[in-house]
């Protein structure tokens, strides 16, 4: 009989706590336990929490019940950027036993020896400060791509964002490390790595250990260009400050890193990004999603925005509209503003009624789906590689062009984790894009 302790896992919000999630997993498992899938029978149930999450504790509760409902007497524990913000607040939920802050969570295995429940949620937190030490993580999504952590922490003061406080300064993992990790994901038959971070344009800053870092974000991109097996890297969300003309010129030469890029906007009004202290001025958002195009005019472009900052009237949300509008931009993921507890913008003046936040994030969500399918228009047509992922959908498998346009085709596992030469067809009555794959239409032709 398998007598190992089982860990479940629950990870909220962005890759990089994806990432995170898989190496303190790995961590466990090494110390002995075996990881279980969240729904399954677990003596000890592991949230991953999330600030950015809007009702970030309501949410929490009722993932605690669902991890009690499966074994009341499992052992639970709140990780993550929540559980560093809001200690206490996640120790008092009924059935927690341990929430451990930004620097602790890494040491798991230390606090959970005999797994009886406690009364009240046991805490070990750090001062945001303390968390100055880089934690290199990796995870592997749908077996197909793997997320990459090369950065961790932000120095920059956006007045709508706890991140800083969640996860402290800048600083990135080292060259040789991310190098390592990259090659260790290849050997394991991914094909496709994301690198991901806070601010990864900003890799480079901080200190490992005691050795300070040398390297830049281009020199990252440049390392990794060279190792062998990696099929496909993809940038996910650079700051358009800290987007520079060399990287760019660098990914539309490169065979591995893909013409996809998602840059933070987060408001088309000058006077908006202002009062939110983003490094940067419309101007040269522009400026970067010309380089992009004049480099790689197929090239997809995200935009993540944000409605209903305080401050942002009528007129300035037009002007992002209008803005967005007439950009040559491919999607854009838009964030509802809400406020945060510690920021300036929960304190600032001309606050957006709840129903006007809504209605303008609806209307930039309809302007999204605009966007993204005259983007999959003008793809229609040309000859891509895909890369395929392993699930069957309804009858189809999924895929992602280099350029992130969303395909299906009718199911087939033989094409799991495959790289398809296609040619994108239509556009399909639930968006995605129709293709045919050209070896198997010319071995129909022969
Ligand atoms: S760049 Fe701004 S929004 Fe992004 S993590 Fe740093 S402070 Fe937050």
């Amino acid at each position: 009989m398998d007598m190992k302790k089982k860990v479940a896992f629950y990870t909220l919000g962005c890759k990089l706590n994806f990432s995170e999630t898989s190496t303190i997993a790995r961590n466990l498992v090494d110390e002995g336990f075996t990881r279980v899938d969240f729904t399954e029978h677990a003596d000890m149930y592991v949230i991953n929490t999330c600030s950015v999450t809007d009702n970030a504790d309501k949410r929490f509760k009722t993932i605690v019940k669902q991890a009690q409902k499966v074994n009341p007497d499992a052992f639970v524990a709140a990780i993550g950027c929540y559980a560093q913000l809001k200690p206490e607040d996640l120790a008092a939920v009924d059935g927690v036993d341990l929430v451990l802050g930004a620097t602790e969570k890494f040491n798991i295995a230390n606090y959970v020896n005999d797994l009886s429940k406690n009364d009240y949620g046991e805490v070990h937190s750090c001062e945001i400060e303390e968390a100055d030490f880089y934690v290199g993580s990796y995870a592997i999504g749908d077996r197909t791509r793997a997320f990459l952590k090369v950065q961790d922490g932000c120095d920059y003061k956006c007045t709508y964002c706890t991140i800083p406080l969640a996860r402290g300064i800048s600083r990135s993992d080292t060259l040789e490390n991310v190098v390592k990790n990259a090659k260790e994901i290849s050997e394991q038959g991914i094909k496709e790595i994301v690198l991901t971070g806070v601010n990864i344009g900003d890799y480079g800053k901080g200190e490992f250990g005691n050795k300070k870092h040398e390297h830049t974000f281009l020199d990252l991109v440049k390392a990794l260009d060279t190792v062998d097996g990696i099929h496909r890297l993809r940038i996910s969300s650079i700051e358009p400050n800290l987007l520079k003309n060399e990287t760019i010129e660098f990914v539309g030469s490169s065979n591995t890193f893909v013409p996809h890029f998602h840059i933070p906007l987060q408001s088309g009004s000058d006077v908006v990004l202002k009062l939110m202290r983003r490094r940067y001025l419309t101007d040269l958002y522009v400026d970067r999603v010309n380089k992009i195009r004049e480099v790689m005019p197929d090239a997809c472009i995200g935009v993540d925005v944000i409605v209903g900052f305080p401050g942002e009237t009528e007129e300035h949300f037009l002007t992002t509209y209008n803005f967005l509008n007439t950009l040559d931009i491919s999607y854009l993921h838009v964030f509802t503003y809400s406020e945060r507890d510690n920021t300036v913008a929960a304190e600032m003046e001309g606050v957006v009624p709840k129903r006007v936040r809504s209605k303008r994030s609806k209307m930039l969500r309809g302007l999204s789906v605009k966007k993204r399918r005259a983007f999959y228009e003008q793809q229609l047509g040309t000859m891509r590689t895909v890369l395929f992922e392993s699930e069957n959908k309804e009858g189809y498998i999924h895929g992602f062009t280099e350029n992130y346009v969303k395909v299906k085709f009718p199911w087939d596992p033989e094409l799991s984790n495959t790289l398809q030469e296609v040619r994108l067809d239509a556009i399909a009555e639930d968006g995605l894009v129709k293709c045919t794959i050209l070896e198997q239409a010319g071995a129909t032709l022969r």
